[in-house]
């Protein structure tokens, strides 16, 4: 199907792309496309107008890619899922980004599909969201002016994942004491989008853990953390029983308490699951 008119915008450098982003009326970003154009097709079939400008970051080159420096990784906002998937720069902790990469759809889309698009495309289901919250990972956005902002990815979600600049990559800081691990549960066996998925990441010193961050994403709000039950962690020791005692501790309303049974259920399975994966690591 032919898209309504439109004119395509291909800035080559951030900055010019950071530009165009405030000065562009009427107009949508275009990452990897997958969710973009699918919506385009749908509002023109449904006879809704669709944006006049359309501004591609495909020719930003300084938009591509990940990188690991100072023990900080880079992941640029026009990474592919399945680019980020087969990178071996993800190490120790922040590895847990090759299990919520190879968990999304499928490799068509994967090979599409944007680190940027995922976190800034406004779906509350999306998965990056939880994850980045638990790594306390950096979000850069780009003004018109060059001025960069970095935004903690918590308050990004709390902030209902607004957009006001140009998204143009996240930092995750690394250690070698921290442990993470990621679970979700996708929606139904024939739908394989994410109903629910956690993301637990915690230092440890011996078998105490510290600096816990709990990322829940229950598909109906934007990511969030659960602090009750971040803060029993950091007063916990690591045992085999540690996974099913921290299932007392957890901040109700987060884990949307108007789902069904077998949500509540999985959350609980998935959390349990994530803190006895770290706990007999150490
Ligand atoms: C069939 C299917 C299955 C999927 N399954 C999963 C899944 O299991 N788990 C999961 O997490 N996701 C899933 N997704 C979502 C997929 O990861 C998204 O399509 C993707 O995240 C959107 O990325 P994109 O690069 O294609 O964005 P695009 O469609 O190109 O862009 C979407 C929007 O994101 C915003 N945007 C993108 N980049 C920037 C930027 N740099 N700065 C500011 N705003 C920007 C703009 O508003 C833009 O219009 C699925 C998608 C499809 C189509």
């Amino acid at each position: 199907m032919l898209l309504n008119p439109l004119t395509l915008h291909l800035p080559e450098t951030r900055l010019e792309a950071a530009r165009l982003y405030k000065e562009l009326e009427d107009s949508r970003v275009l990452a990897g496309g997958t969710f973009l154009l699918n919506s385009m097709k749908l509002l023109k079939t449904k006879g809704t107008r669709t944006a006049r400008n359309i501004l591609s970051l495909a020719k930003v080159d300084e938009l591509k890619g990940l990188d690991f420096q100072d023990g900080t990784l880079t992941i640029r906002a026009m990474t592919r899922i399945n680019e980020l998937l087969s990178s071996p720069l993800p190490q120790g902790h922040v590895r847990v980004l090759h299990t919520v990469c190879r968990n999304i759809s499928t490799n068509p889309i994967r090979n599409m599909a944007t680190v940027g698009g995922n976190l800034t495309c406004r779906y509350t289901w999306t998965e990056m969201g939880s994850v980045m919250i638990a790594l306390d990972a950096g979000m850069h956005f780009l003004g018109p002016d060059g001025k960069e902002d970095v935004i903690a990815a918590e308050d990004f979600f709390k902030n209902g994942a607004r957009c006001e600049k140009l998204f143009t990559h996240v930092t995750i800081k690394t250690c070698p004491r921290s442990r993470s691990a990621y679970r979700r549960v996708k929606k139904t066996v024939h739908v394989d989008v994410p109903l629910l998925a956690v993301c637990v990441k915690t230092d440890l010193n011996g078998k105490q853990w510290y600096n816990t961050r709990v990322g829940i994403n229950n598909g109906t709000a934007f990511a969030q953390r659960d602090r009750t039950l971040e803060e029993f962690l950091n007063k916990s020791r690591s045992s085999p029983q540690l996974g099913a005692e921290a299932l007392e501790h957890l901040t109700g309303i987060i884990y949307d308490t108007r789902a069904s049974e077998y949500k509540q259920h999985m959350f609980r399975v998935s959390l349990r699951s994530a803190i006895e994966e770290i706990s007999m690591s150490s």
